[in-house]
């Protein structure tokens, strides 16, 4: 077995392509938490004394954001929210449990929440009424748009400065190239970790694993010893969206030519910011008529009372 090329001493256990080191399992993990906090301290993401609220699922991105922030920043001031979509075989008790157990030990507090409490009906009763319509809509949207709500209200109630997602450098790529496919520069500026908030109802958004690989969390929660969640929703495979495919590009590009994705984000980033005050003029977002949360230019609704609306949810 090598040596790690970090320290020298102990052997390596993981090739990172995109450095092209070997790393033993200590150096591993010291990498991850040191870019974590790059990322932090280079857009001040978090700044000390800020109230946090981090969307967690019972996922190994999720055990990654509540181990790397609980080391990186108080876990006095840091609350996990978890939200139980409702899906038959994916949401198990267990899995539940077993974070909050975790997140317990690194002194973090989890609050559960679930779709049927927050709009009265889980996301399979949503699909259900919805393809009883007729309606061909992908259970994601349904998922993503609520899910996003819940966290910002959440957010709101328990009074948090910021809200951190577990997004990896892969959902953040996959993300950018989506949103220059669809010509949707706007889009690509909010994703920016210093977009200016465009509705004073917006908690501000932050992702601190936006520079970690996915395998990379993968493998650290494996190194930690975190048994995460191992089913798989059901409706990820229902209907191959965009994402997958780009997904699937993406990948083969990596392998061929690892760093593809961090010189994506890079680069945008680059972009983004020499054009984020032209970003600022922009005035807030109107309201949904009928939930008085933010919505998109133009709208009457917004996404998530359109899609509810379309089913007969009111
Ligand atoms: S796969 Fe889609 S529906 Fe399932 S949890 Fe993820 S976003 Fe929600
Ligand atoms: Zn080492
Ligand atoms: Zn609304």
């Amino acid at each position: 077995m090598p040596l790690c090329d970090v320290c020298g001493v102990r052997e390596a256990e993981v090739y990172q392509p995109h450095t092209g080191r070997k790393l033993c399992r200590q150096c591993f993990i010291n990498d991850i938490l040191r870019r974590v906090e790059d990322e932090i301290k280079r857009y001040r993401l978090i700044e000390p004394g800020d109230k946090v609220l981090l969307a967690v699922s019972g996922g190994k991105d999720s055990f990654v954001l509540l181990d790397t922030l609980s080391q990186l920043h108080d876990p006095s001031k840091l609350i996990g929210l978890s939200i139980v979509e409702g899906v038959e075989g994916y949401n198990r008790r267990e899995d539940v449990e077993r974070l909050r157990k975790y997140a317990a030990q690194r002194g973090v507090e989890v609050v559960v929440t679930s779709f049927k409490e927050f709009i009265g009906y889980s996301l399979d009763e949503i699909i259900a009424k919805a393809w009883k319509k007729g309606l061909k809509v992908s259970p994601c949207t349904f998922c993503g748009a609520l899910r996003r709500r819940i966290i910002n209200t959440y957010a709101r109630m328990l009074r948090a400065d910021k809200t951190a997602t577990a997004h990896t450098l892969d959902d953040e790529a996959q993300t950018a190239v989506m949103n220059v496919l669809r010509g949707d520069p706007d889009r690509l500026v909010r994703q920016h970790p210093r977009a200016p908030r465009l509705s004073d109802k917006f908690v501000q958004r932050v992702k601190p694993l936006r520079r970690i690989y996915e395998w990379e969390a993968a493998m650290y929660a494996y190194f930690k010893g975190f048994r995460f969640q191992e089913a798989e929703c059901p409706y990820i495979n229902l209907s191959p969206t965009l994402r997958a495919r780009i997904r699937e590009h993406l990948m083969s590009i990596e392998a061929e030519n690892p760093g593809s994705l961090l010189r994506i984000l890079d680069t945008i980033d680059r972009i983004v910011e020499a054009n984020l005050e032209e970003y600022r003029k922009l005035p807030p977002l109107p309201l949904c008529e009928k939930c008085g949360e933010p919505t998109a230019p133009g709208r009457r609704l917004c996404k998530t009372c359109e899609l509810l609306e379309k089913i007969g949810i009111t």
